[in-house]
């Protein structure tokens, strides 16, 4: 059967664009990595070590690499995606280690289980993190990555998986980054603020405006606490509702007014950047905007 040659180019052109659409995604783990030899299916298959409790909804999963001596192999400002069949159906969901990158033989992810019955409006809870709740130790889990547009090399510098208007993909050290992230929106951040502030030698400061309901929410409070003392880093938080008494900080939703007194520059070497629920984004990019910050001083996770 003789195959016409226009439907050939044109089959050839959106094969070409989707490869290069999921080349752009994926970012490249390093060759000691767990992720950097994964099997033919492209999965690496870990195994739940430890569930630790952290508050009432939220833990510290520990998942053991294949060996000893590999790091997992998410490059800092990346994700990874964990694929599970629950009830039958296949979920994936997006994740942030939070142990450090240089950790070997384990790595460690702090989830908020979104529990049945809790909430009014989702009354069936979430998908993936119950079930995540209830895996046995010792199951095996199974993920690909890594994931994402935006890398941290240290010192500031960036490479964002993004083209600029003159063609080219971002790449520039900033000296700053504003940073406001909502509930568990907050992982992508902290792998940057471990990353900087374990390094003596990276100058970058950096400031955060950490949103979250209520005081139990904020995750890794002490870890950040700790961080704060370090003077390259700025911490803020702001609550839906604050406790009646004591409380330092911010309250309500993120405002124009709040971005003004935490991020007190205007500045081409910032970069301004948020992770969170959808309408938190969305706002922090219009107020971001709205300060004078340009498109590509923006990202957000
Ligand atoms: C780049 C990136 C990194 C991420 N990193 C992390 C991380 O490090 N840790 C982490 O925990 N999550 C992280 N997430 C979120 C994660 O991908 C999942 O969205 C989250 O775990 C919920 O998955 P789920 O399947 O249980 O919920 P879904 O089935 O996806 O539920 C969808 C939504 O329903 C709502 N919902 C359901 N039940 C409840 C409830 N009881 N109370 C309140 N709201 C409810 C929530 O808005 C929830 O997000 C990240 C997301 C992105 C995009």
């Amino acid at each position: 059967m003789a195959i016409n040659p226009g439907i050939l180019i044109a089959l050839t052109i959106v094969l070409a664009t989707i490869f290069l659409f999921l080349k752009k995604k994926k970012g490249t783990a390093p060759s000691n990595s767990a992720l950097g030899v994964v099997g033919p299916n492209g999965k690496l298959k870990v195994i739940l070590k430890e569930r630790q409790t952290l508050s009432h909804d939220t833990f510290n999963f520990v998942f053991k690499l294949p060996n000893e001596e590999q790091i997992f192999g998410v490059p800092v400002g990346n994700h990874y995606i964990i694929h599970a069949k629950v009830n039958g159906e296949d979920v994936s969901r997006k994740y942030t280690p939070t142990s450090v990158v240089n950790q070997k033989g384990t790595f460690e992810q702090v989830i908020k289980i979104y529990r049945p019955n809790v909430h009014p409006r989702f009354p069936e809870g979430g998908q993936l993190t119950p079930y995540l709740e209830k895996l046995p130790i010792g199951s095996e889990v199974e993920i690909t990555g890594p994931h994402g547009h935006l890398e941290y090399f240290g010192n500031g510098k960036c490479v964002i998986n993004r083209k600029l208007e003159n063609g080219k993909i971002q790449k520039k050290t900033f000296k700053k980054m504003y940073m406001v992230a909502g509930g568990t929106g907050l992982t992508p951040m902290y792998q940057i603020i471990q990353q900087v502030c374990n390094d003596p030698s990276d100058n970058t400061e950096l400031y955060l405006l950490y949103a979250n309901k209520s005081e139990e929410d904020i995750l890794l409070r002490k870890e950040l606490e700790e961080y704060a003392k370090d003077k390259r880093f700025k911490l803020f938080y702001t609550l839906d509702t604050p406790p009646q008494e004591g409380w330092k900080h911010f309250g309500g939703f993120v405002t124009a007014d709040m971005l003004k007194q935490c991020f007190p520059e205007r500045d081409d070497n910032i970069l301004c950047c948020s992770c969170g629920p959808v309408p938190m984004t969305n706002l922090a990019r219009k107020l971001f905007l709205e300060l004078g910050f340009k498109e590509e001083n923006y990202y957000k996770f």
